[in-house]
C-alpha cells in the first residue's frame, strides 16, 4: 500500500480520531476511482490502523452548473463500476443520486457524525472547491483532502505559473525527485479490513442509496430536473472504458502523436480528457503506461532543466510531445486554478493580452454572430461548423480545432469578454471534458494566458490568430469534413435555445 506524501495531505478540520465512530469515511468527489488515488490510500491506511471499516461515499447531486444527461451519465456509469467491484470487497460503499434539488443536503454531514474520521479529494477542478469547503466545516471529526491530481503535487508550486514555458523549467527541476511517488495501482484487491456491512440504517432509510439498476436506467436520467437537449453520446464513463482506451491509444497512436496529432483525420490524440476530468483515470497509470511502452527508465533525464519541450526525457518525440500535454499543459492549469481563485474571469488575462485586445475592439468584423448561432453551427465557415457539430454530438472536438474554434469566436463576436462568455457556455455546456481547469485553460490560451505576444494583426492585436484557409491547407481534414461538414449534420435549436442534432 502507498502512502500519499505529505505534501498531499491537507488536513482541513483537525480532531482526535473518534474512536467511538463505526467507520473511516471516503466522501468521493473529484476522484473517482477505486485505482491509483492517494485519497483512497490514505483511507485505507486509517482505516487499518484504527482496526475500523471503510465507507466510501459518491454522490451525484442536481444543483451544478451545465447538468445535462451527457454529464450525468458519464458519472453515473463510474458510479456502476464502483458499485460492481466493491459488492463482493469488505469496503463498503454509498452511492447517491439525487433525485430532487435539495435532496441530499445533510447526508455527508449525517455519515461524517457516525464515522471516526474523513478522507476527501483535493482537487480544483469544477465545483470541489465548494465541497472542501463545506468539508472544513463538518465537527467533532478529523478531515483530511487527499491530492491525486497529477504527477507534481498541486500546492508544490507555491504560486501560479504564467507561461508553459517558465513552468515547464520548474517541472524539470522538481520533477526527477517525485517520480517515485506512485498511489497504489490496486489498492482493493485482496485487502484485509473489518467488514462494512449494513449501511447505517438511519442515513440510508433518509437518504436511499442508488441501485445498481438506476446507473443504466434511462427513465431515471430523463425523469431528473436537468438539460436534457445535451444528450448522451456513445462515449462511455468508467476506469475499465479509459483503461481500454490508453491500452489502444499507447499501441497503435502514440507511436505516431508527434506527427499526426494535429490531423483532424487521424485518430492520434488520446482521447483521454474526459476520463482524466471525471476522475476515472489517474495521469500516473496514463504516465505508466508510456514509460513501459518506452521501456523507459529515469537515467535518460538529461541533467539540464532548461525547459525544452522536447529532448529532456529521453523518450521518442512522440512520447515527449504527449507527456508535454499530459503533464506540463495539464498541471499549469491546475496549480493556476489552485492559486488563481479567479481564474474564470476575463480580469485575470496577462495585462499586454488585455491591452493589446481591447486597443483592437473597434476594428471591422468582416462576420459577426449571437450566441445561438455558434451553438447551431450557423456560421460562414465550413471547418468551424464541422468542429462545433461534433463537440455538439460527440461531446468532443479535436484539439488543433479546438484552437481554431476558440481564434474564431474571439474574432467573430464584438468584445473580447463577450466571445469569453460564449466560449465557456458552449465548451462547458457540451463537452465531456469541459468545466475543467484545461477548459479555461484552453479558452483564456485563445486570449493570450500562457503565450507570448506575435506580430500585431487586425482584431487579435499581439495575440496569436489562426485562420481556417491555413488550416485547410495545412492539415489532412477530408474525412472529417465528409463526417461533420456539409448540410446533412445541421443542427437546429431547441425552444430553449440549445442546439440539438
Ligand atoms: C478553446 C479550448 C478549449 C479547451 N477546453 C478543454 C476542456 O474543456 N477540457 C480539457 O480537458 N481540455 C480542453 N482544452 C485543451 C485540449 O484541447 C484538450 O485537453 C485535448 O484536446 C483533449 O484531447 P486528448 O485527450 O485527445 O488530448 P491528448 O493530445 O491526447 O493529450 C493528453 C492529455 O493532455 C492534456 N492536454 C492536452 N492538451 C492540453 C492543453 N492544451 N491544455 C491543457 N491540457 C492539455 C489533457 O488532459 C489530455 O487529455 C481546450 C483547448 C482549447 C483551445
Amino acid at each position: 500500500m502507498s502512502h500519499p506524501p505529505t505534501m498531499r495531505v491537507r488536513t482541513l478540520a483537525e480532531a482526535p480520531p473518534r474512536l467511538g465512530g463505526a467507520f473511516v469515511l471516503y466522501w468521493m468527489t473529484a476522484t473517482r476511482r477505486l485505482e491509483w488515488n492517494y485519497a483512497l490510500d490514505h483511507a485505507v491506511t486509517v482505516a487499518r490502523s484504527l482496526g475500523k471499516p471503510l465507507l466510501i461515499y459518491e454522490g451525484l447531486e442536481l444543483g451544478y452548473r451545465w447538468a445535462s444527461d451527457r454529464h450525468h451519465q458519464a458519472i453515473m456509469d463510474g458510479m456502476r463500476e464502483h458499485s460492481t467491484k466493491l459488492s463482493a470487497s469488505p469496503v463498503g460503499y454509498f452511492p447517491f443520486i439525487e433525485r430532487s434539488a435539495g435532496e441530499g443536503r445533510g447526508l455527508v454531514r449525517a455519515l461524517a457524525a457516525r464515522a471516526c474520521h474523513v478522507v476527501t479529494d483535493d482537487s480544483p477542478v469544477f465545483f470541489t472547491p465548494k465541497l472542501l469547503e463545506a468539508a472544513s466545516r463538518l465537527e467533532g471529526v478529523r478531515v483530511d483532502a487527499v491530492d491525486s491530481v497529477g504527477l507534481l503535487p498541486i500546492r508544490a508550486a507555491g504560486r501560479p505559473y504564467s507561461a508553459a514555458y517558465h513552468f515547464r523549467r520548474y517541472l524539470h527541476k522538481e520533477l526527477p525527485a517525485r517520480l517515485g511517488d506512485v498511489p497504489s495501482a490496486d489498492p482493493l484487491t485482496g485487502i484485509v479490513l473489518p467488514p462494512m456491512g449494513e449501511l447505517p440504517t438511519e442515513v440510508a432509510a433518509r437518504w436511499a442509496p442508488a441501485e445498481p439498476a438506476d446507473f443504466e436506467d434511462p427513465s431515471l436520467l430523463a425523469s431528473l430536473p436537468i438539460d436534457h437537449s445535451v444528450g448522451t453520446t456513445p462515449w462511455r464513463g468508467g476506469a475499465s472504458a479509459a483503461r481500454s482506451r490508453l491500452q489502444d491509444f499507447v499501441e497503435a497512436s502514440l507511436p505516431r502523436y508527434v506527427e499526426d496529432r494535429n490531423h483532424p483525420d487521424s485518430m492520434a490524440p488520446s482521447g483521454l480528457s474526459p476520463w482524466l476530468h471525471y476522475g476515472h483515470i489517474s495521469p500516473h497509470e496514463i504516465f505508466r503506461a508510456v514509460v513501459d511502452a518506452e521501456e523507459w527508465t529515469p537515467i535518460r533525464l538529461s541533467d539540464k532543466p532548461d525547459g525544452r519541450r522536447s529532448g529532456w526525457w529521453g523518450m521518442s518525440a512522440s512520447a515527449e510531445a504527449f507527456l508535454d500535454q499530459l503533464i506540463t499543459w495539464r498541471e499549469v492549469g491546475h496549480g493556476y486554478a489552485v492559486y488563481e481563485p479567479d481564474f474564470t474571469q476575463y480580469e485575470t488575462l496577462p495585462a499586454w493580452a488585455r491591452q493589446t485586445l481591447e486597443d483592437h475592439v473597434h476594428d471591422r468584423r468582416e462576420h459577426l454572430y449571437s450566441a445561438d448561432e455558434f451553438a447551431a453551427a450557423e456560421t460562414h465557415d465550413e471547418i468551424w461548423n464541422a468542429a462545433q457539430r461534433q463537440l455538439v454530438e460527440d461531446g468532443y472536438i479535436h484539439n488543433y480545432l479546438r484552437m481554431l474554434w476558440g481564434k474564431k469566436i474571439l474574432e467573430w463576436t464584438e468584445h473580447p469578454r463577450e466571445a469569453l462568455d460564449v466560449m465557456v457556455e458552449i465548451n462547458n455546456r457540451y463537452a465531456l471534458d469541459g468545466r475543467d481547469p484545461n477548459s479555461y485553460s484552453g479558452i483564456f490560451w485563445v486570449m493570450g494566458r500562457f503565450d507570448r505576444g506575435w506580430p500585431e494583426r487586425p482584431i487579435f492585436g499581439k495575440v496569436r490568430s489562426m485562420t481556417s484557409a491555413s488550416t485547410r491547407r495545412k492539415l489532412s481534414l477530408d474525412r472529417y469534413l465528409e463526417r461533420w461538414g456539409g448540410p446533412s449534420a445541421q443542427l437546429t435549436l431547441d425552444g430553449a435555445g440549445h442546439a440539438t442534432a
